[in-house]
Parts: C-alpha cells; sequence; structure tokens
C-alpha cells in the first residue's frame, strides 16, 4: 500500500485500485485529526468514548482528504459477524450524521454512486472490494471471527449474485491489520481455522506451548481465490497495525486503550453537465 499525504493526515491507497479514477478509496492512520490522549489525534470510532465533537471533525477533516461528502458516509455497525447489506441512496449518513439505520453488518456494498462506505478497524482486516466492469465498491470488517466466517468470500458471493458481477473482474485489497507476527491465538482460536478446508500450508505457526501465530492475510487470501477471485486481482498491504502501533491504531498493541481507522470506499458520481 502506498502512504498519502494531505496536509498532516497520513492515509493510505492500494495502487491498484487507484488505477480506476472512478474510484475513491482510502484508510486513515491516526496522524491528522483533532482528538487527544489515546485517541490521538485520528479517531474514527463512534462507539470508542471520545467526544463526537472531536469524532465528527476527524471524519470532515478525513472525508475532505479523499474528497468525498461526509453526509454520504454510511458506517458498518460492526459485530464481528458474516452480515453483508446492499447500501442504498436511502442509508445515507446512517450512522454518522443521521442514528443507524440498520443493525450489525460487517459487510456494505453498492453501485450507487457518491455514497460512502465506511467501516473502523484496529487491528481486525478490512478488505476492500470493486469490480471495475459492474461499478461496485465494497468494504468488509473481517477481524478473527468474521474471517472464519468467510465475509470476504461471502462479499464475493453477493457480488456475483446481486449485482451480476463476474469474479475475474472483482479487484480485493487486504489493509493493515495485525500481522501473523502479532497474532497469536489459543489453541481453540486455531481449531475455528481448520474448518475452512481449503487452507494450505503456510497460514500459521504453531508455538508449541498451545498457542499459534496466525496469518488472517493469507487466510482471507485463500477464502477469496477459493471463491474464484484472481490471485494477481489481490493486493495485500503487509503492514501490521500492532508493529506500527504509533502511526496505527491497535486493539492488542495498546490493549484496548486506542481508537479507530475508517476505510472508506466510493464510486465517483459523474461529473455533472452544465445546463445552458
Ligand atoms: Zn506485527
Amino acid at each position: 500500500m502506498q502512504q498519502n499525504f494531505y496536509g498532516e493526515v497520513l492515509y493510505y491507497t492500494f495502487p491498484e485500485f487507484e488505477q480506476y479514477k472512478d474510484l475513491i478509496h482510502g484508510f486513515s492512520s491516526r496522524e491528522g485529526g483533532v482528538s487527544r490522549g489515546f485517541f490521538s489525534t485520528m479517531n474514527m470510532g463512534v462507539h470508542t468514548g471520545d467526544d463526537r465533537e472531536n469524532i465528527l471533525e476527524n471524519y470532515s477533516i478525513f472525508c475532505d482528504t479523499l474528497g468525498v461528502d461526509v453526509n454520504q458516509v454510511v458506517l458498518a455497525p460492526l459485530s464481528h459477524g458474516d452480515t453483508i447489506r446492499n447500501v442504498t441512496k436511502d442509508d445515507a449518513g446512517s450512522g454518522l450524521c443521521k442514528p443507524f439505520m440498520f443493525e450489525e453488518t460487517d459487510g456494505l456494498l453498492t453501485d450507487v454512486p457518491g455514497l460512502v462506505l465506511t467501516a473502523t478497524f484496529a487491528d481486525c482486516v478490512p478488505v476492500f472490494f470493486y469490480d471495475p466492469v459492474k461499478k461496485v465498491a465494497g468494504i468488509a470488517h473481517s477481524g478473527w471471527r468474521g474471517t472464519v466466517k468467510e465475509i470476504a468470500g461471502k462479499m464475493v458471493e453477493r457480488m456475483q449474485a446481486d449485482y451480476g458481477c463476474d469474479t475475474k473482474n472483482i479487484h480485493v485489497g487486504i489493509g493493515p491489520s495485525i500481522g501473523m507476527c502479532c497474532f497469536e491465538v489459543s489453541e481453540d482460536v486455531f481449531y475455528d481455522f481448520t474448518e475452512l478446508t481449503y487452507l494450505e500450508d503456510g497460514w500459521y505457526f504453531d508455538k508449541d506451548n498451545g498457542h499459534y501465530d496466525i496469518d488472517l492475510w493469507r487466510v482471507i487470501w485463500a477464502t477469496l481465490t477459493d471463491r474464484g477471485i484472481l490471485p494477481e486481482n489481490i493486493a495485500i498491504s503487509g503492514i501490521c497495525t500492532c508493529c506500527n502501533s504509533s502511526l496505527l491504531f491497535s486493539h492488542r498493541a495498546t490493549k484496548g486503550r486506542r481508537g479507530t481507522m475508517a476505510g472508506m470506499i466510493s464510486i465517483k458520481e459523474p461529473a455533472k453537465k452544465e445546463s445552458l
């Protein structure tokens, strides 16, 4: 992933997605916002206990950075599940400028230009989706539970079923999140992953003490390729939030005293024709 700077704001983008001029996307960092203390500074988490004014200001700054309308933000009410919503114009503002209009959703999809699909993260894996042929964009929040529930694979299935997308056209970006270097789990969590029968070698390291290091990026990659996504269409940031907790919020590195980053994706509205 590429680092970008806009004033004080540091954010990340996938070069693989930037080639599409009708797509806007980005992943925020801790840099460039107005929050204080362990929320400093770009806290995008509406349920973190931070001042609402600061959060709204951070959203305003980050939306200006990306060039999207903060009133069009649709925030996913996360629950570590596998519920996916097809977002329409009626959802604009849900969770940020208006109360949440729907519940418990970890995946958002849309083909409506202008809407800003947004989910928040602090170690969980942001997964961005775009089909430049059908012009369908999506974002999923895939923590370890969502990864075991194959939310990334279910996003692909929904893009096929609901929007007529062809898997060979779908591009996927796996963003900054906890890496295998830092994601140690107990045996029961490890065994949940072994239910994903298509996993091959290399997705875990057995520490021989009842604990395992798990590579969520590789597991999600395997889920995506199992559903027919072409390996060359999957970009992995390789950035570990826990190793970079001065720049990125990490739940594990801070034992929960932290804000959250936002991943946003939006299809650009066509330029308005001048009326005579
Ligand atoms: Zn790490």
